[in-house]
């Protein structure tokens, strides 16, 4: 089977000073700049954005925010518009990291908001879902993923021009060393590939990137990425270590290029 798009994030979160951040970016640009395929976004804090920009414009790395305020301008101090992040290089964003919804406590309301308008201004887009541990005890992961899905895309045309990605990070692997393991996290990307063939059409499900994110390593990144449905990682953590976020990037690029050769043999 040939496999759709794939995309790599790493999301720096809250870390990286100035120099920190150019650095990291130089480190990744000599690793893996020219590669391409996978997309590869790395997602700097803010103040970085630009010098970062300027780091990688040169390379096949591209250049993400992990966050967007849903004004497109006006008084709001401290937020930061799409169209601010685009004129910094950004072309890609994150929209409800499950640290957002929990720590900040965004709701899927205003996830929808921040989706919309980055849709509107342009910008691909990396939606994050998924379950709390006690959510999938109780069994609910179906139940969550469906209502974050349903909210945070409500009133969305399946998306044209702009990008839209779907990261599945169950919230008790996120910075925990837990990943899910490959049999989770495939079955959890199967149905939201199936939920998005309800909500538009098997095309656009079968066309649409579903990433996993959760304590993704060099260690375990092939075996997640081997699963069918699986189609790219958002890496929190190990992409702080521009060695380890290069070997994942190689270990999606490895299965791209087995796949495409079985596609040619067959
Ligand atoms: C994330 O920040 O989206 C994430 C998955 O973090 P980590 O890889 O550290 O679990």
């Amino acid at each position: 089977m040939s496999r759709r798009s794939a995309v790599i994030g790493g999301n720096w979160k809250m870390n990286t000073t100035l120099a920190e951040a150019t650095e990291l970016a130089a480190e990744l640009t000599t690793r893996i700049g020219s590669v391409g395929h996978p997309d590869v976004v790395i997602f700097p804090p803010f103040p970085n954005l630009h010098a970062v920009d300027t780091v990688i414009r040169d390379t096949r790395l591209q250049l993400g925010a992990q966050d967007v305020f849903w004004a497109e301008k006006g008084a709001y101090t401290g937020e930061v518009s799409a169209a601010m992040l685009k004129s910094v290089g950004a072309r890609w964003v994150i929209v409800g990291h499950s640290e957002r919804r929990h720590i900040i406590g965004e709701s899927d309301e205003v996830v929808n908001a921040k989706l919309r308008l980055a849709l509107s201004t342009g910008l691909d887009v990396v939606l994050a879902v998924g379950e709390t541990e006690s959510q999938r005890e109780a069994n609910e992961t179906q139940y969550v993923l469906a209502s974050q899905l349903g909210r945070s895309l409500d009133g969305v045309d399946k998306p044209a021009g702009a990008r839209l990605v779907i990261a599945y990070e169950p919230v008790w692997a996120i910075g925990t060393g837990r990943t899910a393991t490959p049999e989770q996290a495939q079955a959890a990307h199967a149905f939201i590939r199936a939920w998005l063939g309800d909500r538009w059409s098997y095309e656009v499900a079968a066309g649409t990137s579903i990433q996993y994110g959760g304590s993704v390593s060099a260690a375990n990144a092939f075996d997640l990425l081997a699963q069918p449905d699986i189609d790219g990682a958002l890496v929190g953590g190990a992409s702080l270590k521009a060695e380890e976020f290069a070997s994942i990037v190689m270990a999606q690029r490895e299965l791209l290029e087995n796949d495409r050769s079985d596609t040619i043999g067959s």
